[in-house]
Protein backbone atom coordinates (compact mmCIF):
# COMPACT_ATOMS: atom_id res chain seq x y z
CA UNK A 1 0.00 0.00 0.00
CA UNK A 2 1.93 3.21 -1.20
CA UNK A 3 0.59 6.14 0.95
CA UNK A 4 1.02 9.53 0.65
CA UNK A 5 -0.03 11.99 2.83
CA UNK A 6 -1.13 15.47 1.43
CA UNK A 7 -1.53 18.57 3.76
CA UNK A 8 -2.89 21.61 3.04
CA UNK A 9 -2.21 24.64 4.44
CA UNK A 10 -4.91 27.73 5.66
CA UNK A 11 -4.61 29.57 2.13
CA UNK A 12 -4.76 25.78 0.19
CA UNK A 13 -8.03 25.87 1.23
CA UNK A 14 -9.90 28.91 1.61
CA UNK A 15 -12.59 29.29 -1.18
CA UNK A 16 -14.28 26.94 -3.31
CA UNK A 17 -12.29 27.14 -6.17
CA UNK A 18 -9.20 26.39 -3.61
CA UNK A 19 -10.70 23.28 -2.16
CA UNK A 20 -11.93 22.28 -5.85
CA UNK A 21 -7.72 22.44 -6.91
CA UNK A 22 -6.97 20.33 -3.94
CA UNK A 23 -9.70 18.26 -4.35
CA UNK A 24 -8.23 17.12 -8.13
CA UNK A 25 -4.79 16.85 -6.79
CA UNK A 26 -5.65 14.14 -3.89
CA UNK A 27 -7.77 12.77 -6.97
CA UNK A 28 -5.10 12.45 -9.28
CA UNK A 29 -2.86 10.63 -6.44
CA UNK A 30 -5.70 7.99 -5.85
CA UNK A 31 -5.94 7.22 -9.31
CA UNK A 32 -2.47 6.87 -9.88
CA UNK A 33 -3.47 3.59 -7.52
CA UNK A 34 -1.93 5.41 -4.19
CA UNK A 35 -3.66 6.08 -0.89
CA UNK A 36 -3.47 9.68 0.25
CA UNK A 37 -4.14 10.75 3.64
CA UNK A 38 -5.46 14.31 3.52
CA UNK A 39 -4.48 16.34 6.15
CA UNK A 40 -6.34 20.29 6.52
CA UNK A 41 -5.55 23.79 8.60
CA UNK A 42 -8.18 25.79 9.38
CA UNK A 43 -9.59 27.85 6.03
CA UNK A 44 -7.64 31.37 6.11
CA UNK A 45 -5.47 33.34 8.18
CA UNK A 46 -6.15 36.36 10.81
CA UNK A 47 -9.18 37.69 10.59
CA UNK A 48 -10.99 35.12 8.19
CA UNK A 49 -13.80 33.66 10.20
CA UNK A 50 -12.88 29.90 10.96
CA UNK A 51 -8.93 30.38 11.44
CA UNK A 52 -7.39 30.06 14.28
CA UNK A 53 -6.62 33.37 15.65
CA UNK A 54 -9.99 34.52 14.97
CA UNK A 55 -11.43 31.68 17.51
CA UNK A 56 -8.55 32.55 20.03
CA UNK A 57 -9.81 36.61 19.91
CA UNK A 58 -13.17 34.87 20.32
CA UNK A 59 -12.46 33.33 23.30
CA UNK A 60 -9.94 36.34 24.55
CA UNK A 61 -13.45 38.37 24.38
CA UNK A 62 -14.81 36.97 27.60
CA UNK A 63 -13.56 35.17 30.63
CA UNK A 64 -10.69 32.04 29.42
CA UNK A 65 -7.96 30.41 30.49
CA UNK A 66 -4.97 29.47 28.72
CA UNK A 67 -3.65 26.00 28.04
CA UNK A 68 -6.91 24.47 28.59
CA UNK A 69 -9.37 21.79 28.06
CA UNK A 70 -11.88 24.05 27.06
CA UNK A 71 -9.71 26.60 25.09
CA UNK A 72 -8.16 23.56 22.52
CA UNK A 73 -11.95 22.24 21.96
CA UNK A 74 -12.41 26.05 20.55
CA UNK A 75 -9.41 26.01 18.70
CA UNK A 76 -9.51 22.49 17.08
CA UNK A 77 -12.84 23.59 15.24
CA UNK A 78 -10.90 25.70 12.75
CA UNK A 79 -9.74 22.37 11.51
CA UNK A 80 -13.06 20.02 11.66
CA UNK A 81 -15.19 22.89 9.24
CA UNK A 82 -11.88 22.71 7.04
CA UNK A 83 -12.09 18.65 7.12
CA UNK A 84 -15.84 18.80 6.18
CA UNK A 85 -15.97 20.87 3.55
CA UNK A 86 -12.89 19.39 1.75
CA UNK A 87 -14.36 15.77 2.37
CA UNK A 88 -17.76 16.74 0.72
CA UNK A 89 -15.39 18.58 -2.49
CA UNK A 90 -13.81 15.20 -2.71
CA UNK A 91 -16.85 13.19 -2.48
CA UNK A 92 -18.95 16.39 -4.93
CA UNK A 93 -16.50 14.56 -7.55
CA UNK A 94 -17.58 11.54 -7.10
CA UNK A 95 -15.22 9.87 -4.68
CA UNK A 96 -15.40 8.13 -1.28
CA UNK A 97 -14.23 11.13 0.93
CA UNK A 98 -14.47 10.97 5.17
CA UNK A 99 -13.67 13.72 6.76
CA UNK A 100 -12.14 12.70 10.78
CA UNK A 101 -11.52 14.33 13.93
CA UNK A 102 -7.75 13.92 15.31
CA UNK A 103 -9.50 11.41 17.87
CA UNK A 104 -11.19 9.46 15.05
CA UNK A 105 -7.63 9.45 13.00
CA UNK A 106 -6.45 7.72 15.79
CA UNK A 107 -4.06 10.08 17.63
CA UNK A 108 -3.55 10.25 20.77
CA UNK A 109 -1.62 12.63 22.69
CA UNK A 110 -0.91 13.44 26.62
CA UNK A 111 -2.78 16.05 28.16
CA UNK A 112 -0.40 19.24 28.09
CA UNK A 113 -3.53 21.56 26.76
CA UNK A 114 -2.44 23.85 23.71
CA UNK A 115 0.95 21.64 23.10
CA UNK A 116 0.25 17.98 23.25
CA UNK A 117 2.88 15.87 22.41
CA UNK A 118 1.42 12.53 20.33
CA UNK A 119 1.64 9.52 22.25
CA UNK A 120 0.74 7.32 19.70
CA UNK A 121 -1.23 6.33 16.66
CA UNK A 122 -3.90 3.83 16.33
CA UNK A 123 -3.59 3.15 12.92
CA UNK A 124 -6.48 1.01 12.15
CA UNK A 125 -9.23 3.04 11.76
CA UNK A 126 -7.49 4.68 8.74
CA UNK A 127 -6.68 1.24 7.43
CA UNK A 128 -9.84 0.27 7.42
CA UNK A 129 -10.97 2.89 5.58
CA UNK A 130 -7.86 3.16 3.10
CA UNK A 131 -8.87 -0.87 2.33
CA UNK A 132 -12.50 0.18 1.20
CA UNK A 133 -11.37 2.93 -0.82
CA UNK A 134 -11.87 5.58 1.17
CA UNK A 135 -10.15 9.44 0.79
CA UNK A 136 -9.35 10.34 4.69
CA UNK A 137 -9.72 13.91 5.24
CA UNK A 138 -7.92 14.94 9.10
CA UNK A 139 -8.15 17.61 11.10
CA UNK A 140 -4.39 19.05 11.11
CA UNK A 141 -3.45 20.57 14.99
CA UNK A 142 -5.40 18.25 17.27
CA UNK A 143 -5.23 14.58 18.88
CA UNK A 144 -7.13 13.68 21.93
CA UNK A 145 -5.96 11.92 25.21
CA UNK A 146 -6.58 8.56 25.84
CA UNK A 147 -9.96 9.15 27.51
CA UNK A 148 -10.99 11.50 24.45
CA UNK A 149 -10.86 15.08 25.44
CA UNK A 150 -9.80 16.79 22.03
CA UNK A 151 -6.13 18.53 22.22
CA UNK A 152 -4.15 20.90 20.44
CA UNK A 153 -0.32 20.46 18.81
CA UNK A 154 0.81 23.92 19.28
CA UNK A 155 1.85 26.18 16.68
CA UNK A 156 2.10 24.50 13.28
CA UNK A 157 0.16 21.40 14.43
CA UNK A 158 -1.40 20.75 11.18
CA UNK A 159 2.65 20.09 9.80
CA UNK A 160 2.99 17.90 12.79
CA UNK A 161 -0.06 15.92 12.43
CA UNK A 162 1.30 15.34 8.53
CA UNK A 163 4.61 13.92 10.20
CA UNK A 164 2.80 11.54 12.94
CA UNK A 165 0.60 10.30 10.16
CA UNK A 166 3.61 10.13 7.51
CA UNK A 167 5.46 7.95 10.28
CA UNK A 168 3.02 6.28 12.04
CA UNK A 169 2.02 4.55 8.21
CA UNK A 170 5.65 4.32 6.77
CA UNK A 171 4.42 6.64 4.03
CA UNK A 172 6.64 7.20 0.64
CA UNK A 173 5.88 10.66 0.84
CA UNK A 174 4.78 13.63 3.28
CA UNK A 175 4.01 15.94 0.90
CA UNK A 176 3.36 19.63 2.35
CA UNK A 177 1.49 21.92 0.14
CA UNK A 178 1.33 25.92 0.67
CA UNK A 179 1.46 29.31 -1.33
CA UNK A 180 4.58 29.36 -2.55
CA UNK A 181 6.65 26.96 -4.37
CA UNK A 182 8.74 25.48 -2.47
CA UNK A 183 11.34 25.69 0.33
CA UNK A 184 13.22 29.07 -1.34
CA UNK A 185 16.18 30.87 -0.53
CA UNK A 186 14.78 33.59 1.71
CA UNK A 187 10.95 34.67 2.55
CA UNK A 188 9.94 35.63 -1.11
CA UNK A 189 7.67 38.29 0.64
CA UNK A 190 11.06 39.65 1.44
CA UNK A 191 13.16 39.16 -1.37
CA UNK A 192 11.67 38.83 -4.92
CA UNK A 193 14.91 37.28 -6.22
CA UNK A 194 14.74 33.90 -4.11
CA UNK A 195 14.86 30.73 -5.48
CA UNK A 196 13.25 27.24 -4.94
CA UNK A 197 15.66 24.97 -3.31
CA UNK A 198 15.43 21.42 -5.30
CA UNK A 199 17.02 19.22 -2.79
CA UNK A 200 17.79 19.70 0.98
CA UNK A 201 18.64 17.68 4.08
CA UNK A 202 16.78 17.29 7.12
CA UNK A 203 18.90 18.79 9.76
CA UNK A 204 19.31 22.08 7.12
CA UNK A 205 15.90 22.65 6.80
CA UNK A 206 15.22 21.74 10.41
CA UNK A 207 17.56 25.27 11.21
CA UNK A 208 16.00 27.20 8.02
CA UNK A 209 13.07 26.52 10.12
CA UNK A 210 14.20 27.39 13.47
CA UNK A 211 15.64 30.44 12.98
CA UNK A 212 12.27 31.84 11.31
CA UNK A 213 11.31 30.43 8.08
CA UNK A 214 7.99 29.32 8.62
CA UNK A 215 7.47 27.10 5.19
CA UNK A 216 7.84 24.25 7.10
CA UNK A 217 6.96 23.87 11.20
CA UNK A 218 10.65 22.11 12.77
CA UNK A 219 8.84 20.00 14.39
CA UNK A 220 7.25 18.27 11.62
CA UNK A 221 10.97 18.11 10.36
CA UNK A 222 12.25 16.07 13.42
CA UNK A 223 9.46 13.48 13.11
CA UNK A 224 9.96 13.37 9.26
CA UNK A 225 13.45 12.87 10.46
CA UNK A 226 13.38 10.22 13.13
CA UNK A 227 10.73 8.43 10.43
CA UNK A 228 13.13 8.21 7.42
CA UNK A 229 10.31 9.74 5.95
CA UNK A 230 10.60 12.05 3.02
CA UNK A 231 9.18 15.38 2.86
CA UNK A 232 8.27 17.76 -0.16
CA UNK A 233 6.98 21.21 -0.37
CA UNK A 234 5.06 22.40 -2.82
CA UNK A 235 2.85 24.86 -3.83
CA UNK A 236 -1.12 24.05 -4.26
CA UNK A 237 -1.47 26.08 -7.08
CA UNK A 238 1.39 25.48 -9.89
CA UNK A 239 2.66 21.55 -10.50
CA UNK A 240 6.49 22.58 -9.96
CA UNK A 241 8.37 19.40 -8.13
CA UNK A 242 8.87 22.13 -4.92
CA UNK A 243 11.50 21.13 -2.49
CA UNK A 244 12.73 17.33 -1.62
CA UNK A 245 13.55 16.96 1.89
CA UNK A 246 15.58 13.70 2.53
CA UNK A 247 18.65 12.61 4.51
CA UNK A 248 20.95 14.58 2.00
CA UNK A 249 23.63 16.35 4.84
CA UNK A 250 26.37 17.48 2.70
CA UNK A 251 29.42 18.48 4.46
CA UNK A 252 32.38 19.51 2.07
CA UNK A 253 35.84 19.82 3.26
CA UNK A 254 37.05 22.83 4.61
CA UNK A 255 40.35 23.15 3.41
CA UNK A 256 39.25 22.28 -0.61
CA UNK A 257 36.61 25.69 -0.05
CA UNK A 258 37.45 28.96 -2.11
CA UNK A 259 34.48 31.05 -0.49
CA UNK A 260 34.24 33.82 -3.29
CA UNK A 261 33.68 30.82 -5.86
CA UNK A 262 31.40 28.57 -3.94
CA UNK A 263 27.58 29.02 -2.60
CA UNK A 264 28.56 28.60 0.54
CA UNK A 265 25.10 29.73 1.88
CA UNK A 266 21.89 27.67 1.40
CA UNK A 267 19.20 30.44 2.56
CA UNK A 268 18.86 33.65 4.99
CA UNK A 269 16.27 33.20 7.53
CA UNK A 270 14.50 35.92 9.29
CA UNK A 271 12.20 35.98 12.58
CA UNK A 272 10.54 39.66 13.97
CA UNK A 273 9.36 40.38 16.78
CA UNK A 274 12.07 40.06 18.87
CA UNK A 275 13.11 42.28 21.94
CA UNK A 276 17.04 42.82 23.44
CA UNK A 277 17.22 42.63 27.25
CA UNK A 278 20.53 44.77 28.49
CA UNK A 279 20.32 43.86 32.59
CA UNK A 280 23.16 45.76 34.09
CA UNK A 281 24.52 44.07 37.17
CA UNK A 282 27.41 43.16 39.01
CA UNK A 283 28.58 39.89 38.61
CA UNK A 284 27.15 38.46 41.41
CA UNK A 285 26.09 34.55 42.00
CA UNK A 286 23.27 35.44 44.23
CA UNK A 287 21.91 37.95 41.41
CA UNK A 288 22.30 35.96 38.29
CA UNK A 289 20.61 33.28 40.23
CA UNK A 290 17.66 35.41 41.19
CA UNK A 291 17.65 36.56 37.49
CA UNK A 292 17.95 33.10 35.65
CA UNK A 293 16.01 31.51 38.27
CA UNK A 294 12.67 34.53 38.17
CA UNK A 295 13.40 33.43 33.75
CA UNK A 296 12.61 30.11 34.44
CA UNK A 297 10.12 30.40 36.83
CA UNK A 298 7.90 32.74 34.19
CA UNK A 299 8.33 30.44 31.54
CA UNK A 300 10.44 33.15 29.48
CA UNK A 301 12.79 31.24 27.06
CA UNK A 302 15.87 33.54 26.26
CA UNK A 303 18.12 33.40 23.10
CA UNK A 304 21.63 35.36 21.73
CA UNK A 305 22.87 34.85 25.40
CA UNK A 306 25.45 37.40 26.60
CA UNK A 307 27.01 37.83 29.95
CA UNK A 308 29.68 40.34 30.44
CA UNK A 309 30.74 41.53 33.89
CA UNK A 310 28.62 44.34 34.33
CA UNK A 311 26.01 43.32 32.09
CA UNK A 312 23.70 40.50 30.55
CA UNK A 313 22.49 40.60 27.53
CA UNK A 314 19.86 38.49 26.04
CA UNK A 315 16.76 38.24 23.40
CA UNK A 316 13.50 37.42 23.92
CA UNK A 317 9.94 37.06 21.80
CA UNK A 318 7.98 40.38 22.00
CA UNK A 319 4.80 37.93 23.16
CA UNK A 320 6.61 37.97 26.34
CA UNK A 321 7.44 41.76 27.24
CA UNK A 322 4.68 42.66 29.92
CA UNK A 323 5.83 39.79 31.59
CA UNK A 324 9.70 40.71 31.45
CA UNK A 325 9.53 43.90 32.46
CA UNK A 326 7.20 43.05 35.77
CA UNK A 327 9.85 40.66 36.23
CA UNK A 328 12.84 42.94 36.48
CA UNK A 329 11.02 45.28 38.08
CA UNK A 330 9.78 43.26 40.76
CA UNK A 331 13.36 42.47 41.23
CA UNK A 332 14.87 45.66 41.70
CA UNK A 333 17.13 45.07 38.78
CA UNK A 334 18.21 47.71 36.16
CA UNK A 335 17.28 47.47 32.57
CA UNK A 336 16.78 48.98 29.03
CA UNK A 337 14.75 47.06 26.47
CA UNK A 338 15.40 47.28 22.91
CA UNK A 339 12.41 46.83 21.46
CA UNK A 340 11.24 46.12 17.14
CA UNK A 341 14.16 43.96 17.30
CA UNK A 342 14.66 40.72 14.51
CA UNK A 343 16.91 38.13 13.86
CA UNK A 344 18.40 37.74 10.75
CA UNK A 345 20.26 33.96 10.32
CA UNK A 346 22.62 32.99 7.44
CA UNK A 347 21.90 29.30 7.21
CA UNK A 348 24.86 26.77 5.51
CA UNK A 349 26.05 23.39 6.10
CA UNK A 350 28.98 23.92 3.68
CA UNK A 351 29.99 27.27 5.38
CA UNK A 352 31.58 24.90 8.71
CA UNK A 353 35.30 25.66 8.68
CA UNK A 354 35.63 28.01 6.63
CA UNK A 355 36.83 31.20 7.57
CA UNK A 356 35.61 34.99 6.48
CA UNK A 357 31.46 34.14 6.16
CA UNK A 358 31.01 36.51 9.30
CA UNK A 359 33.22 39.37 8.00
CA UNK A 360 31.24 39.11 4.52
CA UNK A 361 28.19 39.65 6.30
CA UNK A 362 29.57 42.28 8.25
CA UNK A 363 30.71 43.92 5.15
CA UNK A 364 27.02 43.36 3.33
CA UNK A 365 25.41 44.70 6.35
CA UNK A 366 27.44 48.10 7.27
CA UNK A 367 27.46 48.60 3.50
CA UNK A 368 24.07 49.36 3.60
CA UNK A 369 24.02 51.03 6.86
CA UNK A 370 22.74 48.25 8.62
CA UNK A 371 23.68 48.79 12.34
CA UNK A 372 24.41 45.07 14.16
CA UNK A 373 22.87 45.01 17.62
CA UNK A 374 23.86 41.92 18.37
CA UNK A 375 25.52 38.21 16.53
CA UNK A 376 25.77 34.75 17.66
CA UNK A 377 27.37 31.63 15.72
CA UNK A 378 27.32 27.87 15.26
CA UNK A 379 28.88 25.53 13.16
CA UNK A 380 26.40 26.30 10.37
CA UNK A 381 24.23 29.32 11.32
CA UNK A 382 25.20 33.07 11.72
CA UNK A 383 22.77 35.28 13.14
CA UNK A 384 23.06 39.36 13.45
CA UNK A 385 19.95 40.82 15.35
CA UNK A 386 19.12 44.23 13.97
CA UNK A 387 16.50 46.74 14.04
CA UNK A 388 12.91 45.65 12.62
CA UNK A 389 13.03 48.15 10.30
CA UNK A 390 15.84 46.93 8.27
CA UNK A 391 14.88 43.52 7.88
CA UNK A 392 14.14 43.28 4.41
CA UNK A 393 17.61 45.33 3.50
CA UNK A 394 19.32 42.91 5.46
CA UNK A 395 18.13 39.42 4.32
CA UNK A 396 18.46 40.78 0.46
CA UNK A 397 21.86 42.62 1.12
CA UNK A 398 22.70 38.87 2.54
CA UNK A 399 21.24 37.08 -0.56
CA UNK A 400 22.68 39.56 -3.02
CA UNK A 401 26.39 39.21 -0.77
CA UNK A 402 26.34 34.97 -1.06
CA UNK A 403 24.56 34.83 -4.14
CA UNK A 404 22.05 33.22 -3.52
CA UNK A 405 19.71 34.29 -6.90
CA UNK A 406 21.90 32.50 -8.61
P1 LIG B 1 0.57 27.33 5.33
O1 LIG B 1 -0.63 28.10 5.73
O2 LIG B 1 0.41 26.68 3.99
O3 LIG B 1 1.08 26.40 6.38
P2 LIG B 1 2.67 29.20 6.04
O4 LIG B 1 2.25 30.63 6.06
O5 LIG B 1 2.81 28.49 7.33
O6 LIG B 1 1.68 28.42 5.05
O7 LIG B 1 4.07 29.06 5.27
C1 LIG B 1 4.20 29.58 3.97
C2 LIG B 1 4.87 30.93 4.01
O8 LIG B 1 6.19 30.79 4.52
C3 LIG B 1 5.08 31.57 2.66
O9 LIG B 1 3.96 32.30 2.28
C4 LIG B 1 6.33 32.44 2.85
O10 LIG B 1 6.01 33.81 2.96
C5 LIG B 1 6.89 31.98 4.19
N1 LIG B 1 8.34 31.70 4.14
C6 LIG B 1 9.27 32.17 5.03
N2 LIG B 1 10.50 31.76 4.71
C7 LIG B 1 10.39 31.01 3.59
C8 LIG B 1 11.34 30.29 2.79
N3 LIG B 1 12.63 30.27 3.06
N4 LIG B 1 10.85 29.62 1.71
C9 LIG B 1 9.54 29.63 1.42
N5 LIG B 1 8.60 30.28 2.14
C10 LIG B 1 9.01 30.97 3.22
MG1 LIG C 1 2.43 26.54 8.03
Amino acid sequence: MDIIIQKFGGTSVATKELRETVAKKVIETKNRGKYPIVVVSAIGRNKDPYATDTLLEFARNTYYEEESRELDLLMACGEIISSVMMANTIKSMGYKGIALTGYQAGIITDNHYGDAQVLKVDTNPIYELLKNDYIPVVTGFQGATEKGDITTLGRGGSDTTAAILGEAFHAKFVEIYTDVDGVMTADPRLVAEAKVIEEIGYDEIYQMAEYGAKVVHPKAVMIAKRGNIPLKIKSTLSNEPGTMIFHNETYTNPYNKNILEDKILTAIAHKNNIAQVNVYVEDCMEKNEILMNELTRNHISIDLINFFIDKKVFTIEEKNLVKIEKVLRENHFDFHIEKNCSKITAVGHKMRGVPGVMAKIVKALSSHHIKILQTSDSHTTISCLVKDIDTQRAVNALHKEFHLFK
